[in-house]
């Protein structure tokens, strides 16, 4: 069945699946015209690689050494943070733990279901850096899998337990758990997902941030993800938000936001970046200013209370 529409919209068809990953699904929380640019119309842009290099070599050695390849003659040539954050890394548990899967790419498929059309096929993508299997002695000695993430560069999200990265990969995995090998008895309780933060400077260099999953986390992504989807899809304005959320967007230019104008900034708590706002279309222009007691603020239930 093919579901051809406009180029301006999301497009899913036999000849061009649906692919939906976790930048995807960020993107869209964050602003509808970055997903529009990013992830609809596909806009290629040049973005710095620099502060991607430390994270990447890192990612690599790790792959060497769930491979047991001999890493000694790479260390001694990488530079010396590469070498440092590695070194810490390698020293963790989980680093040691029986490799399930390493470096593994899922293509897992989402059955879309919209009134009055048949079932379109999203493709829930993505990257494991490694799940692993681990011994746990509670309440009797079992086996636990751990989808590992590694975090060289970036920060692990503050809301870990409701970031999409999480609760997209536990689905995915839990979905495609069979062709990973996983046992056929194996249940949902013994999967989790782990980010293993490494900054080799700080006193305690890995901390690592868990989440276990559960059979009903597992159906509230199923739902969140039918809700986020159908509304990707059904999208046709992909409208600015009101202030810009990202100072890093590099669509800045094009969008239509505009930087906040100088005079207002309190110059003594000028932000690192410069704040942009959208720009008043001419209609919203001429409307009167409403004052701030009239504005009733929009209760929103956050669709990821699942923790
Ligand atoms: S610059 Fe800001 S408002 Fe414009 S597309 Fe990017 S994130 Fe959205």
């Amino acid at each position: 069945m093919s579901h051809a529409r406009g180029l301006n919209v999301v497009v899913a068809t036999e000849q061009t699946p649906w692919l939906v990953s976790t930048s995807q699904l960020k993107e869209w929380d964050k602003c509808k015209k970055q997903f529009y640019y990013k992830s609809v119309v596909k806009t290629n842009w040049l973005a710095g690689q620099k502060n991607f290099e430390l994270g990447k070599a890192v990612h690599k050695l790790m792959d060497y050494q769930a491979r047991n390849l001999p890493l000694e003659p790479i260390l001694t040539e990488v530079r010396q943070d590469i070498q440092e954050t590695y070194l810490a890394l390698e020293g963790n548990s989980l680093a040691q733990a029986t490799v399930v899967a390493n470096e593994w790419s899922f293509n897992v498929p989402f059955s879309l279901e919209l009134e009055g059309q048949a079932p379109i096929t999203v493709w829930l993508t993505g990257r494991v850096d490694r799940v692993v299997k681990t011994l746990v002695n509670t309440p009797a000695k079992h086996s636990f899998y751990w989808v590992v993430d590694w975090k060289t560069g970036t920060a692990v999200p503050p809301d870990f337990k409701q970031a999409w990265q999480t609760r997209l990969y536990l689905y995915a995995i839990w979905e495609a758990r069979h062709q990973l090998g996983l046992p056929e008895t194996v249940t949902i309780e013994q999967l989790g997902f782990v980010y293993v933060e490494v900054k080799p400077k700080r006193k305690q260099a890995v901390r690592l941030y868990e989440v276990l999953y559960s059979q009903a986390q597992h159906e509230q992504t199923k739902a969140d993800l039918t809700r986020v989807l159908t509304g990707m899809y059904l999208e046709r304005r992909f409208e600015l938000p009101a202030t810009c959320p990202d100072s890093y967007c590099p669509f800045g230019a094009i969008c239509g936001i505009a930087p906040v104008e100088t005079e207002q900034l309190n110059l003594l708590a000028l932000p690192a970046k410069p704040v942009r706002k959208r720009k008043k279309s001419k209609k919203e222009a001429n409307q009167p200013e409403i004052a701030p007691e009239m504005v009733v603020p929009k209760e929103e239930a956050s669709p990821f209370d699942w923790f």
